[in-house]
Order: structure tokens, then sequence, then C-alpha cells
């Protein structure tokens, strides 16, 4: 199975400023002192030595998750990730001809999860099919709507591919071509869903936009089984805990909560995501530090690979 992140900023997309543009500038310059840097391989292992932070960001796109398995492509939110996507889908992989397919998985239906759909390209060429699953049974009405004429000029009548909108049912298994997938309600404003992803040979679970108020064990049991031994845990670390405290009920979680949930549901990777628009590169690594500080200090020693989400991340499992 391969996870491709295309979209891994929470709420609204992101871009850097040219003043953060020229801090990142700085920092590798000033390391790069005495270096000679017109020999090409010691500028290529110097630019891969640089802290992430310094050589790249955590990402400026909404939400957008490909998972693949053999030809299949489920892709979990239609956030503004999903433009880049669907460029790649038509420039590197025959969408450009139609008569391709992917499914969806939608979350919900918050602005960030669903605003690149109009700008997916695929959508416009006739005789490609795109599904959608969901437990929502409104799912159409409601990506229509996002088309309405006073809020975008282009309707969804107008994109010539082939849509299909399936329900399925929360707290069930599905079958979705060569992936079996187990939705589940999270707590988030209006209704959301995780989503648990199982091709038989690895299995992913996307649970961002979601709260943890009750962190006592009968409270986030349920949550510990729905993330349980999972290759990757695909958590919300919207947040840091005294902005967690701050916004209650404002449906995000912190890279601490998810440390927790990955000691308890012994999960095999855990993947922070859904940054925060106002959290520099520095604030979302540090959380990162955290996490794993928290987990090799936890008496239980449990210890996971700690991911820091960013557009263009790709995890093979
Ligand atoms: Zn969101
Ligand atoms: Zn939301």
């Amino acid at each position: 199975m391969q996870v491709k992140f295309w979209g891994t900023r929470g709420s609204l997309p992101t871009a850097l400023t040219s003043e953060v543009v020229k801090q990142k500038i700085r920092h590798a310059l000033e390391g790069a002192a005495g270096l000679d840097l017109t020999n090409e391989s010691v500028l290529n292992r110097y630019l891969e030595r640089l802290p992430f932070t310094a050589r790249g960001t955590a990402g400026g796109n909404t939400p957008c998750i490909e998972i693949r398995s053999g030809d299949q492509l489920l892709i979990i939110d239609a956030g503004s990730g999903l433009r880049d996507l669907g460029d790649d889908l038509l420039l590197n992989r025959g969408f450009v001809k139609g008569y391709h397919q992917a499914n969806f998985l939608t979350t919900h239906t918050h602005w960030d999860h669903i605003q690149g759909f109009p700008f997916f390209r695929p959508a416009f060429i006739p005789n490609n099919q795109f599904i959608f699953h969901s437990p929502f049974e409104d799912l159409a009405a409601r990506f229509a709507q996002q088309q309405n004429s006073l809020f975008f000029p282009v309707s969804m009548s107008y994109m010539s591919a082939n849509f299909e909108f399936r329900y399925i049912p929360a707290n069930e298994w599905s079958q979705i071509g060569n992936f079996r997938v187990y939705p589940m309600r999270l707590s988030h404003p209006g209704v959301a869903y995780g989503y648990r992803v199982d091709d038989g040979h690895a299995s992913v679970v996307c649970a961002t936009d979601s709260e943890y108020k009750r962190v006592d064990p009968t409270s986030t049991e349920r949550f510990v089984e729905f993330f349980r031994e999972s290759d990757l845990l695909i958590f919300d670390a919207q947040y840091s805990l005294s902005e967690a405290l701050d916004k209650p009920d404002w449906g995000h979680s912190t890279a601490l909560m998810g440390a927790e949930f990955a000691r308890r549901a012994r999960v095999k990777g855990l993947v922070l995501s859904h940054h925060d628009p106002s959290s520099s590169d520095e604030k979302i690594w540090e959380a990162r530090e955290q996490a794993e500080n928290y987990l090799i200090h936890h008496p239980d020693h449990y210890t996971c690979e700690v991911i820091v989400a960013y557009d263009g991340l790709e995890i093979t499992l």
C-alpha cells in the first residue's frame, strides 16, 4: 500500500510568506560557511542534512490523501491538495484520456475538505468515473451546493466525468475494490467520520478533525479499538496543549494526544497532520519532538515512528 499526502494543512490553505522563505534561506546559508558549494555532491549532501524546517515546509494545501493498492486508487478528502493530485493523474497516469476511475472517501464537508474539488481537472474529462463513498446520504447535494453560482462560477453539472455517490454505513466494513473500509464517527462540530482502510497487507486510519475532551479509558476505548495496531494512524495534531484547552468544542486535537493513542492502540506509525494555519514549521516539528519524548518517557516504553505530514510525503507500507 502506498500513502501519499497532497494536503496536510487544516482549516485554510496556508502559503509561506516571503519573510519566512527569507529566514529559511538565511538558516541554510549560515550553516554552509566554509563548504565548497560549487561541488555538486557537497551541495546535495548539505541540502539533505539540513533540518526539514530549513529546506521544506509542512505544507500549504488542505487535506487530501491518496491511497494506492495495486491499480486501485482511493482518495480521502478533496481539500485544496486535490488540485495537485488531479494534475498528476492527468499528466502521469492517463486520466487525460478518460476511462479511468478513482474512489473517494469524504470525512465531512467543512470547506477545507471539499474546496479542491472544483479544481480537480480529471473531473472535467468525459468517461472518467469518480465514486464517492461515505455515511452521508446527502453528499451529492452538498458537493453541488459548493458550486452554486453564488459561490463558484462553474456548476458541478458542467463537469463531464461520471459521478456516483454511494452510501456506506458507519461502524461496519464495506468493500471498495481492493480495500475494506470502516467509517467511524469522530467528535467534531457537525458530523465527521474517520476511516480505517485495509487492503489485506496494511491498514491505515485517517482520523483528522477529532477532539478528545475526556481522556479516561472508558470514553476513549472506542477510539483505541478503531486505531488498534494500525500500520499508520493519521491524527489530528492541529493544536498545542494550551490551544486545545483554549478551544474546547472546536473539534481538534494535539500531537501528545496522538502519542497517547498510539501507545494504547499499539499503532506502528503516528502521522501528525491537519496543521493549524497559524503554526510555523518550527512549532509543528517541536510538537513531534514532544510526542516522541512522551512515548520515550512513558513507563510503558512503547515507541513508534512519529512523522510530520507534509504535502508530497509518500509512505510505503
Ligand atoms: Zn478540517
Ligand atoms: Zn472540520
